[in-house]
């Protein structure tokens, strides 16, 4: 039985990296003899090679450190590592919260410095190359110890109340911990932007001025409050431009990369911000915050079912049914089931992205935005011709192509979003 389970943790993990691997070749190999109209004039003959090494140097950046990742884990499994720590851990401390704690810390903290080699050859080799990168020697570091910090802060509480509740409650700590982690990310969503972000970047309310003017006109045809939309300093870390939409109530905000103001011109700015203000509309976010809820009920209720097994522990090495080694357990199962939330959620995401659009091209126009989003992807080097199966698998947004067919196309009444037509 044992064995099996075992065969079975080392099948999931080999057949995924072998479908992510086909996936990123069939992607890689993937062209068009010629491109179509709406795309041609994005790149010159230089940009559009660059692209392609671009996309040929990611490719085969993420075939190694995927291959390094498959040969850790797959080893750590195969010589008992896992058991090992715990047996070590037990051994040495009397509360089961420590032991907890370290187990998580410990293989955390190493897999962590392990792949950061990785990190810094992306950010200083592939994207210093292209011009992308923007992050020095001293904001990495920093990063890496704010990022360690807030994990420790955030993902330790959140491990101690997990192991709490399963200590004291058992059949029914599914249930309780769904409540606890709702009620967590609800206040992260609205916190997010005021605790985590300042960490890492500054935000400031939009300067005054022409650009300042033109938001303001549509944000308030809109029905848009102006004091929610913030500048934040992408150029920091790199070039490459974004506009998000965060938060829920009073606590919304949209937030433009200063990348994105350097880049756009201010039909293109306002256009890109109606395009925010469109998922605010359609309540995006709102369904995105409960989808997760649904999602994370479900993966906590499975995995209380989990761990009662005794084999899924012990073909990690652990000598019974264990809460954390059944963690892990947890975490390899499920992963084939991730995978296919995740294709949902992309799905869901790229309907939004259309809905998002639709908005922008109905209450603002659409030819700044489709101009605009030809040039975020020139500014990034942007894939033009990805393979329909990868963009299935991995794209939150519809690629390039696709979204200007959207826009393009001439407004009826089946695809209009609301009944006020302001073209
Ligand atoms: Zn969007």
């Amino acid at each position: 039985m044992v064995q099996t389970i075992l065969a079975i943790y080392l099948f999931i993990l080999v057949g995924s990296f072998l479908l992510e691997r086909w996936l990123d070749l069939k992607n890689l190999r993937h062209s068009v003899p010629e491109l179509p109209e709406e795309l041609q004039g994005i790149y010159d003959e230089n940009e559009y090679r660059r692209s392609q090494l671009y996309k040929k140097e990611n490719t085969r950046f993420s075939f190694i450190s995927s291959s390094f990742s498959l040969l850790l884990m797959t080893g750590a499994i195969l010589l008992g590592v896992f058991g090992m720590l715990d047996r070590f851990l037990t051994g040495h401390l009397d509360s089961y919260y420590l032991v907890v704690l370290l187990f998580f810390g410990i293989l955390g903290f190493v897999s962590d410095l392990l792949s950061t080699p990785f990190e810094a050859w992306d950010t200083f080799k592939i994207e210093e190359r292209y011009g992308f990168n923007k992050t020095t020697s001293r904001t990495f570091v920093t990063d890496k110890l704010k990022g360690w910090l807030v994990m420790v802060i955030i993902g330790g509480g959140i491990l101690l109340l997990l192991t709490w509740l399963y200590q004291a409650t058992g059949r029914w700590f599914w249930l309780l911990a769904w409540g606890a982690i709702t009620l967590f990310s609800l206040v992260m969503n609205l916190f997010y932007s005021n605790l985590i972000v300042p960490l890492f970047n500054k935000q400031t309310p939009l300067e005054d001025g022409p650009l300042r003017d033109a938001i303001e006109a549509f944000a308030k045809k809109a029905g848009y409050h102006l004091k929610n939309i913030y500048v934040i300093d992408g150029s920091k870390r790199s070039s490459k431009a974004n506009a998000y939409f965060t938060g829920l109530g009073p606590k919304k905000r949209i937030v433009l990369y200063d990348t994105l103001i350097t880049d756009l011109d201010t039909e293109e700015i306002v256009a890109v911000l109606a395009h925010e203000i469109g998922h605010y509309k359609k309540k995006h976010t709102l369904w995105g915050l409960l989808t997760g809820i649904v999602q994370t009920g479900i993966m906590l209720y499975l995995f209380s079912l989990f761990v009662a097994v005794p084999e899924l522990s012990q073909a990690l090495g652990a000598d019974g049914a264990s809460f954390h080694i059944g963690l892990i357990a947890f975490t390899i199962l499920y992963s084939p089931l991730s995978m296919l939330l995740g294709i949902a959620g992309n799905m869901f995401s790229r309907r939004n992205e259309y809905q998002a659009d639709a908005y922008a091209a109905e209450n603002y126009r659409s030819e700044p935005l489709v101009s605009g989003l030809k040039k975020l992807n020139k500014n990034s080097l942007g894939n033009l011709t990805p393979h329909p199966l990868y963009v299935f698998f991995h794209y939150s947004h519809p690629p390039l192509l696709q979204r200007i067919r959207a826009l393009n196309k001439p407004l009826t009444a089946e695809n209009r979003p609301s009944a006020a037509n302001k073209r």
